[in-house]
């Protein structure tokens, strides 16, 4: 029988200490992303995330209703995540970049991060007022840059159905920052 989701991003996951500065333990999810069925899995996992939700369930249209609309992915590994799940949900992808990478008119938000501090930025006419948006990234961390995507999201007029990752590291307290917003994580680590 298969293992569990968790364990088995845990098991194909990798650990690098002191990167990229000492004092972080960096989980690389590359060779999640490479490995097809984990990826898939993974995929499939995150784009069922609100559904098991009864909160943000509530939000929905009707029992085939997913519980958004479309797919926010946070560069740069977000976006890996992002497209994937926005196929296999059946919706479009909508990006949050990194200063100065979108052509048109932006709104932007200052974050601090586990280790620095960045600006995002989405387009202005990026969602269409009321959408039902769920984020989704690589790593929960500290809640920072998702924080600031929330924040983007909701300037432009999305509505968060829920924040998905697939690595949440419950020790940053990234979960209670993002509050009353749902997270979900596929491994707590
Ligand atoms: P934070 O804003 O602190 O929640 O950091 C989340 C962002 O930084 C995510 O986009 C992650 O990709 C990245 N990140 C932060 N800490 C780690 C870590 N320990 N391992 C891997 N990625 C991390």
């Amino acid at each position: 029988t298969a293992p569990p989701l968790d364990q088995l991003i845990a098991s194909i996951a990798v650990d690098i200490p002191d990167f990229p500065e000492p004092g972080v333990v960096f989980r690389d999810l590359t060779p999640v992303f490479a490995d097809a069925g984990a990826f898939r899995l993974v995929v499939e996992a995150l784009a069922a995330s609100v559904l098991e939700d009864p909160r943000v369930a509530a939000l929905g249209g009707g029992p085939a209703d997913q519980g958004f609309d479309v797919v926010v992915g946070v560069e740069a590994r977000g976006f890996l995540l992002a497209a994937a799940v926005a196929l296999a949900a059946g919706t479009g992808v909508v990006p949050v970049r990194k200063a100065g990478k979108l052509p048109r008119q932006t709104v932007s938000a200052d974050y601090v991060l586990e280790y620095g501090t960045a600006t995002l930025e989405m387009h202005t006419d990026s969602l269409v007022p009321g959408q039902r948006v769920l984020l989704v990234d690589d790593v929960l961390a500290t809640g920072g840059t998702l924080e600031a995507a929330v924040g983007l999201v909701e300037q432009v007029g999305g509505v968060v159905s829920a924040v998905s990752v697939v690595v949440e590291l419950p020790a940053l307290g990234g979960r209670e920052r993002l509050r009353p917003h749902t997270v979900h994580a596929l491994w707590a680590t």
